[in-house]
């Protein structure tokens, strides 16, 4: 998107808002898409949890993705989107047999990560296949947070359990039609990530009646000039190969799934915040924008990098800058970062604001959640409203204590 249409959007609707570019989400699917040409059946699930407002996942469907779900919430905010059952996954860590026995009912394909519930789930609906996660133990790299293949992770089914894997398959007779791995969020090196395919494919020659191999996602997006991404046009080529050789040894051609999230919204989303102070200290000139990490706790939660630039006076002659926030807290969005001159009032835009910001965005300090925004074909479309006083006191009860002494005392 232009500076000139980010600072409409900020004329428009003030602030502090999320705007999201639907171009960039179709780009984006379609770079993904085009890279794995190469096989029979391709499925990308996309990752709810890191955007789910239901316009943004209607036009995601739109595209022709399927889903990826986590919670049975996601998997009804899903149907309710428009995505056929058929077309979700639901790969839930830790969650109750009741929660999975709602979820297969509504007809989506179950992922089960955990031997004591596979064990229960397929001896009583041995008739529903479920997709079993494995965790190959390799480590992806990126935050000890977002990495979850180590071997001491509470994600998947061991690699090395696969023995009693097998047992209770065996004992409960239930049929196993998907395997999948998710490696952690971060794929930096191909090689690595190619390596847990191999270990995956071996897992997988253990079962017969497979439809899909889903390897879940980790596609690493840049956040400032110069950083490192998956190449996904170079892992298309390597792994459709591997895929193809996979699919004929094993005598069908299978779907080859991903779960991208970051991959297909990150880049596509701006947080747009206006300056309330600009505070000059003996050290550091600090812009304290009108925000804090109550609507973006991803550089306090992670550490994460969010490139942040004055679309205001974007020509500006560039200074240092900590941008900060209004929390009675420490809500350091960036530490001397080189921005274009900042005046009290102008609108900041930080980069990679669509995924996993929003959606972990809270009421905390009783500050209401910001407007989302989608910039779709040139035009502006408000897809979530600024929160109001009364979305702070929704389903909470309160208590007459004057008039109760009142009463006790008559
Ligand atoms: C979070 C998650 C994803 C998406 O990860 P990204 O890094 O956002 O692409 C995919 N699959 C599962 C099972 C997840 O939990």
């Amino acid at each position: 998107m232009k500076h000139t249409d980010l600072q409409q959007i900020a004329k428009q609707f003030k602030g502090p808002l999320y705007v999201y570019d639907a171009e960039k989400i179709k780009s984006q699917y379609q770079r993904l898409t085009s890279a794995f040409k190469g096989v029979d059946q391709l499925r990308v699930h996309y990752a709810t949890k890191a955007l789910n407002n239901i316009s943004i996942l209607k036009y995601i469907e739109s595209l022709g993705a399927g889903l990826d779900t986590v919670s049975i919430q996601e998997v009804q905010l899903g149907i309710k989107a428009g995505f056929n059952p058929s077309k979700i996954i639901y790969t839930p860590n830790g969650v109750s047999l009741n929660e999975i026995e709602e979820v297969a009912k509504l007809g989506v394909q179950i992922n089960i990560d955990n031997l004591s519930i596979l064990e229960q789930f397929g001896s009583k609906y041995p008739e529903i296949p479920v997709c079993i996660r494995i965790n190959p133990h390799v480590m992806a790299g990126g935050n000890s947070n977002i990495s979850v293949g180590h071997i001491d992770s509470k994600f998947g089914i061991s690699i090395h359990q696969m023995p009693h894997l097998l047992r209770i398959i065996e004992l409960t007779k239930m049929k196993i039609n998907g395997i999948h791995m998710h490696t952690g969020s971060d794929i930096l090196d191909i090689d690595v990530f190619l390596y847990a395919t191999e270990i995956l494919f071996d897992a997988a020659r253990n079962f017969d009646s497979l439809e899909f191999i889903d390897f879940g996602s980790g596609f690493k997006v840049p956040y400032k000039e110069g950083d490192i991404e998956t190449n996904i046009e170079e892992l298309g080529d390597k792994l459709t190969e591997k895929f193809n050789a996979f699919c004929a040894e094993y005598g069908r051609s299978l779907t080859l799934a991903f779960e991208p999230g970051k991959f297909l919204v990150s880049e596509a989303g701006y947080f747009l915040t206006k300056v309330n102070v600009v505070k000059q200290t003996t050290s550091t000139v600090f812009a304290q924008v009108d925000s804090g990490f109550n609507h973006l706790i991803r550089p306090m939660l992670y550490g994460s990098f969010h490139h942040i630039e004055n679309i205001t006076n974007p020509s500006g002659r560039e200074r240092f800058y900590s941008v900060v926030g209004y929390i009675c807290e420490t809500d350091t969005f960036g530490s001397n970062r080189r921005i274009a001159e900042i005046s009290e009032g102008d609108y900041l835009a930080f980069r990679n604001a669509g995924a996993y910001c929003q959606t972990m965005s809270s009421n905390y300090n009783s500050r209401f959640r910001p407007a989302e925004v989608l910039w779709h074909q040139g035009e502006a479309h408000l897809i979530r409203e600024e929160e109001r006083f009364e979305d702070l006191l929704r389903n909470q009860i309160e208590i007459d204590f004057k008039h109760a002494k009142e009463l006790k005392e008559a």
